[in-house]
């Protein structure tokens, strides 16, 4: 074994080193309907203004660390309940490790328990932070099991229950009873997150029912609603609860140019609100177009992306990607994925070039 192998595998923990790393696809050239992203820019006029509020930045200084205007623009423009504050994420990826990281005790088993298949970076920030994770199936219609995961819940007695609403990769929204019921359950010993990445293209939120629950914890993230690149999460709980979460928060997370941008895009919301509505109106019109494909099944989405079931996944993947359209072949992610694939709701011209090629890729 060479020198270096000999250090990896006497310092990197055998579970790091046993996993492959998160893989990101190479969109260069290609249609990208692959990540959720909202495919529309702000308007020129905007940019141009939000260019001269970011040359004032000083980058010479750490950020405020209270970050007390933009969690303001944050409360007051995104439906956070009055009494709420709300803590600011590198991405809502940073937020999940936070919690992880928060709730990783080690005198006992400390256990995350979430519906599987969903977004995988809950079952990777629960093991990064030595936590065991569960994950309890969804039945084949892809709804919720709710007596397995009462049963989970009562077997484990988990810290977090990640509940993605709607769910990714599968876009839609659990019972909202259900999901009480699980808070309700956990009463006394664990923390539900009810992530709503997607509640810009959702009919519902737990947001305002914050005051309901001394044990729910509501996240959210601005990159779905159209602003990825500035990774920016927040999240919502009680009071006490979201203050013990931040002494885990590291001081200056967010950096100035994303609390710049964040600041200016939320003082323009509608601009971001309507590009979601047409992003609401395109989901109806291409799940319609696909359903109405021989051998396609669709799936109801509350979300910006649409998950399909087609006779063969890998061929209709290999054959888009040939085409340069790029979407998720989420088909080896869990057995009831089985040859199924999950496209971004994109323009109606993307959305127009997606289909032609999918439909050429079905039949040829
Ligand atoms: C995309 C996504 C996130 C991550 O959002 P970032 O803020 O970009 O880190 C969190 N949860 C779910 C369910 C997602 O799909």
């Amino acid at each position: 074994m060479s020198p270096i192998d000999t250090l990896i595998n006497t310092t990197i923990r055998s579970d790091v080193r046993s996993i492959q790393s998160y893989h990101v696809a190479d969109a260069g050239g290609f249609i990208k309907l692959d990540a959720m992203e909202n495919p529309y820019e702000l308007p020129h006029a905007l940019r141009q203004q939000l260019g001269a509020r970011l040359a004032e930045a000083s980058l010479n200084r750490y950020p405020v660390a209270s970050y007390a205007t933009l969690k303001q623009r944050v409360r007051a423009t995104l439906g956070v309940p009055a009494g709420y504050d709300v803590m600011l994420g590198n991405g809502s990826d940073e937020l999940i490790s936070i919690l992880c990281m928060a709730c990783a005790r080690q005198d006992r088993r400390a256990v995350v328990v979430a519906p599987t298949p969903s977004f995988v970076m809950y079952q990777r920030s629960a093991q990064f932070a030595g936590m065991d994770y569960v994950g309890v199936p969804l039945r084949a219609d892809l709804t919720l099991d709710l007596p397995a995961m009462l049963a989970a819940i009562a077997e484990h007695r988990p810290a977090l229950v990640f509940l993605s609403y709607p769910n990714n990769p599968t876009g839609n929204l659990f019972g909202a009873d259900d999901i009480v019921t699980i808070i309700r359950a956990l009463d006394g010993f664990g923390l539900a997150i009810v992530d709503e990445a997607y509640e810009p293209f959702a009919s519902d939120t737990f947001m305002g029912r914050l005051p309901e629950f001394a044990n729910l914890v509501v996240m959210r993230t601005v990159s779905k609603l159209g602003l990825a690149g500035i990774r920016l999460g927040y999240m919502s709980a009680a009071p006490q609860l979201l203050a013990e979460l931040d002494k885990v928060r590291p001081p200056y997370n967010i950096n100035v140019l994303t609390q710049i941008a964040a600041e200016f895009a939320l003082e323009h919301v509608e601009v971001l609100n309507q590009q979601a509505s047409a992003l609401r109106a395109a989901r109806a019109d291409l799940a319609a177009a696909m359903a109405a494909l021989p051998g396609v099944e669709v799936f109801p989405s509350a979300a910006n992306f649409i998950l399909i079931r087609v006779p063969n996944s890998d061929d209709a993947y290999a054959k888009l990607l040939s085409r340069k359209v790029l979407i998720k072949n989420v088909s080896k992610m869990h057995g009831v994925l089985t040859n199924c694939l999950r496209i971004t709701v994109s323009t109606p011209e993307e959305n127009r070039a997606f289909l032609d090629a999918f439909a050429a890729s079905l039949s040829a």
